[in-house]
């Protein structure tokens, strides 16, 4: 990565207020990547629903790190903060399925629209590595076998389509113009500190409550579950080793239903089937996810740390110990 003219690379990190990009930055800071020990952080974000400021406090007063609140859409922030870094981390998302099958123009707005500006301020600049956060979803549903990074676009929601959109504008970015943009593409995350919207911290939450947990159609769908401490390695990794232009899968390795999840999350929580209600399914809702890791682990040795049951098991008693950072987001934020 380049450095500023003192050496010290100051990275741009956009939505590191959300789930993934605040474990990113509280890693970072508390020396949790030594290749990128003593980088100075920016973090950019709105503040959706989804953005709390919280997230960043046990890393607020560390040296280095520097909040803006804006957005990304902003052309005139962007370039002005962009002028300052010398790599980028692109968080910022509309990041809910759900959400995306209610209202789509939000994604469209944030995942291409911001994820352009963001890149047009990185080539003025010269401002690279840019590194672009995917996900799976782009690849669309694969009844067997995983995907290569190789395999076409597919995307079936609004959200999956706004990104897959964002990936391949990010790599033109590369390929016209040799912006050194790497792309990835992982799997569902679960941890600490995620808005209880998405499936694992909605059940936990609920049956920490003594509330019914709503399961999709069947609750056949697979999913591949990624601790969000291992997708930031890889992030980091990615970041100090990967190569520009490419793109990158990162996957957990533990494939379940949902079914086998519920199961799990009500052990865990001491419950039982008795809490669960099938509801309708979601529209268009991806049946398997599935991707290859193989080139990560061979190009830039990533491997998944984090053994699900263990990270499951911290991650219910975290959602059990920091009530006071759910209680409200649940009762104040969720549609
Ligand atoms: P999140 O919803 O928890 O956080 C998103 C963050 O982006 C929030 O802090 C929000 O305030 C900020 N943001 C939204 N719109 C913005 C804008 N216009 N300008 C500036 N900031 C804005 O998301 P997450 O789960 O942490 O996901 C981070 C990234 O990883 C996203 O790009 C998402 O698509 C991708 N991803 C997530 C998962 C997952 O399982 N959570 C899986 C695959 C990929």
């Amino acid at each position: 990565m380049p450095a500023s003219t003192d050496t010290t690379p100051r990275i741009l990190l956009t939505g590191g207020a959300g789930f993934i990009g605040s474990h990113f930055v509280r890693t970072l800071l508390t020396g949790g990547f030594p290749p990128l020990a003593g980088a100075h952080v920016t973090v950019l974000d709105k503040l959706t629903y989804a953005g709390n400021p919280a997230n960043l406090d046990p890393v607020r007063d560390r040296t280095g790190f520097a909040f803006v609140e804006g957005d990304i859409t902003d052309a005139a922030l962007v370039d002005s903060v962009m002028a300052e870094h010398d790599a980028v981390v692109h968080f910022a998302a509309e990041s809910h399925v759900d959400r995306s099958i209610e209202g789509s123009a939000d994604f469209v707005i944030t995942n291409v629209v911001g994820t352009h500006t963001l890149l047009d301020a990185a080539l003025r600049h010269g401002v690279g590595p840019f590194v672009h956060v995917s996900t799976d979803e782009v690849y669309g549903s694969i009844p067997e076998g995983s995907w290569p990074e190789t395999d076409p676009l597919a995307p079936n929601s609004p959200y999956s389509a706004s990104k897959a959109s964002s990936d391949l504008i990010a790599l033109s970015y590369h390929r016209t113009h040799g912006l050194d943009v790497r792309v990835t593409r992982c799997s569902n995350n679960y941890g600490p500190y995620q808005f209880p919207e998405k499936v694992i911290p909605l059940f936990i939450t609920n049956l920490l409550d003594g509330q019914k947990v709503p399961l999709y159609g069947d609750g056949l769908n697979v999913r591949d579950w990624l601790h969000v401490d291992d997708h930031c390695q890889g992030l980091a990794l990615v970041l100090e080793k990967g190569r520009a232009g490419e793109i990158y899968n990162i996957g957990g390795g533990t494939e379940i239903t949902n079914r086998e999840l519920t199961e799990r999350l009500l052990k865990a929580c001491g419950a039982s089937w008795d809490s669960v209600e099938y509801v309708e399914d979601r529209k268009g809702h991806d049946r398997r996810y599935s991707v290859d890791w193989t080139k990560l682990r061979d190009e830039v040795g990533y491997s998944p740390r984090h053994d699900f049951d263990t990270g499951l098991a911290e991650t219910v008693a975290w959602y059990r110990d920091n009530r006071t950072w759910w209680e409200g987001l649940k009762q104040e934020r969720t549609p």
